[in-house]
């Protein structure tokens, strides 16, 4: 079984609650995700915060872009707490966040943190009192704030004063070193004016996210060593299918094993059909994989080669892994642990013994030219050989009695 914390450590920052899930580096990494549904709809926006919740998600943020969205909030916790998730929610402000939380005092006591991005929040003269409103609303309700910086929306009167600057420096900075402090400078300055207008050091979490492995890297590099707030890490706009996961996965892990990171979001872009729930799938996997926190019994399977005879290996380890992350929701409060569980269901003779004693259960299908039996290993020892047409529905119950005992 893989440990449930990781032995790699973290950098030091402080614990900042959000609602009932503490974010910082006493406490384990945090998986969020963020809905897309609109905030308006408050029955849609339920069911997926729902969805989020049971795939895994402790956080969940939704966007509050409007007074039809901000009107819903507080109905949207409502309606959770009656289906007995009591996941936090987060409201992602953009440009008018000072006014709807002013304005529906409802929304700003339901959300459990405000996502505030210093990009957006006003121009000129506007910008400063417009962000003190937003934190001082924090300060009301007592609730916490992400200052959550992106490429893709920095202060473009502060980037034009620091490239002003930068130009007349003996010393000037590259014009991609010269963003990458320029997003730094945004949320380090943020937060010292949210602190500066009252607002406890310990309810800030910072980030700053770009869409390129490496200037991820560089930036959270540089941003841990410059404070202790905790830090949201994401790579933004990863992208579609495969491209978004490998990106996502790159960045993450290059920083969470120099410690980086207190909670993390993959940003992925779903296929037209496709559940929101992959990201949280894929989040949890980055985590398990490089041995972080456990999540959900992993299955172990081979690529399978010219020594199978059928798909059918592959079939047993996809339904394998579908039955067992559709049974966490409930395995996860009766059977504590059980998420540490390992499973292998190998192709052939080759490695499948091998492998299926290093799992705590495992299955060696037949390859060709193999007897028709399939060996299953519990803990090491072989303890049954299964044959015929139900092998896949014989070694579920396997499974099954093994998570009871
Ligand atoms: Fe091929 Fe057997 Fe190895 Fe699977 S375990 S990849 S079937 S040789």
């Amino acid at each position: 079984m893989v440990s449930q914390f990781s032995t790699i450590p973290r950098r030091q920052s402080q614990q900042v609650a959000i609602g009932h899930v503490l974010v910082g580096s006493e406490s384990p990494v945090v998986v969020q995700s963020m809905t897309n549904t609109d905030t308006a709809d408050a029955d849609g926006t339920a069911r997926q915060v729902f969805e989020l919740w049971q795939a895994g998600s402790e956080l969940v943020r939704i966007t509050v872009n409007s007074p039809e969205a901000a009107a819903q909030v507080g109905l949207i916790r409502r309606k959770l707490d009656a289906m007995g998730c009591n996941v936090p929610l987060i409201g992602d402000f953009h440009y008018n966040g000072h006014k709807l939380l002013a304005q529906y005092p409802d929304c700003a006591e339901a959300l459990a943190k405000y996502r505030i991005n210093p990009g957006n929040v006003g121009k000129g003269s506007k910008r400063d009192e417009q962000f003190a409103a937003m934190i001082e609303t924090a300060i009301q309700y007592n609730k916490p704030v992400r200052i959550g910086v992106n490429w893709g929306s920095l202060d473009q009167e502060k980037m034009a004063r620091m490239m002003d600057e930068n130009a007349q420096s003996a010393n000037p900075l590259s014009s991609d070193a010269l963003m990458r402090e320029a997003l730094i400078q945004s949320a380090l300055e943020s937060a010292a004016q949210a602190e500066a207008i009252g607002l406890a050091s310990d309810k800030i979490i910072i980030s700053c996210k770009v869409s390129n492995v490496q200037d991820l890297v560089t930036v959270y590099g540089d941003l841990g060593a410059r404070c202790n707030y905790p830090l949201h890490l994401g790579l933004t706009e990863a992208g579609m299918g495969s491209k978004g996961i490998v990106a996502s996965t790159a960045a993450l892990s290059l920083l969470l094993q120099q410690g980086i990171g207190d909670t993390i979001r993959v940003s992925l872009t779903p296929q037209p059909g496709e559940s929101r729930t992959t990201e949280v799938v894929v989040a949890q996997e980055i985590l398990q994989t490089m041995g972080i926190r456990s999540f959900t019994p992993l299955v172990t399977a081979c690529p399978g080669c010219g020594r199978t005879t059928s798909t059918y290996f592959q079939e047993l380890a996809q339904k394998i892994q579908r039955y067992l992350r559709e049974q966490m929701p409930i395995w996860r409060s009766q059977y504590p642990g059980v998420e540490t569980m390992s499973v292998a269901v190998m192709g052939c003779v080759v490695n499948g013994p091998g492998e299926s004693k290093l799992a705590n259960i495992g299955i060696s299908l037949p390859g060709t030219g193999e007897t028709p039996v399939a060996p299953v290993f519990v803990d090491g020892e072989k303890t049954v050989t299964l044959k015929g047409d139900a092998i896949a529905e014989e070694f579920q119950v396997i499974v099954e009695n093994y998570v009871q005992k």
